[in-house]
């Protein structure tokens, strides 16, 4: 039996919990049923129907469809690409290289300076949500931040079967 139902992992999502009842979440043993529970939360939030496998980010998941496909897609229903591929590269980019791009968001004098460092901001091309904010040096490359391992997941982390296109 699941601890939490959805109307409380809906308020962990929105960050609306008092500190008492997030502590006491935060302590207490893991229930079984909480990430199915806040796969369905996060699945009634969307307007498609794709199941969601695992969130990727505020506003992306790696969902299933329907050809075995598993990949990137934007909550306001934007694909990207497959899961294993890089999004990033197929977001909209604006990158922060000078002092004047800087001082949009940093008091003047106050910011990184833009030939050790820049920042790299990914949006989506469909709904222009910023997705994605990384400070790194100007060289540095367009890394995918991570690759995660869905079937052990489901299978020998939480031993569910993994949701399937209806
Ligand atoms: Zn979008």
């Amino acid at each position: 039996m699941a601890k939490y139902d959805k109307k409380r992992i809906g308020e962990l999502i929105d960050g609306t919990l008092e500190f008492y009842q997030l502590k006491d979440m935060m302590t207490s043993h893991k229930d079984p049923e909480r990430f199915e529970i806040y796969r369905e939360v996060l699945q009634d939030r969307v307007s498609w129907d794709d199941p969601i496998l695992l969130p990727y980010g505020l506003h992306l998941y790696i969902v299933q469809k329907a050809n075995g496909d598993r990949i990137v897609k934007c909550d306001c229903g934007h694909e990207f690409c497959d899961y294993r591929e890089n999004w990033k590269l197929q977001a909209r980019i604006f990158v922060r290289d000078t002092e004047e791009k800087m001082n949009e968001i940093y008091p003047k004098l106050m910011s990184p300076d833009p030939e050790w460092q820049v920042i790299r901001e990914y949006y989506c091309p469909s709904c222009a949500t910023q997705l994605e904010v990384e400070a790194v040096p100007p060289w540095y490359p367009i890394i995918l931040d991570f690759e995660p391992d869905i079937d052990t997941f489901y299978n020998e982390w939480i031993k569910k079967p993994l949701p399937t296109v209806k």
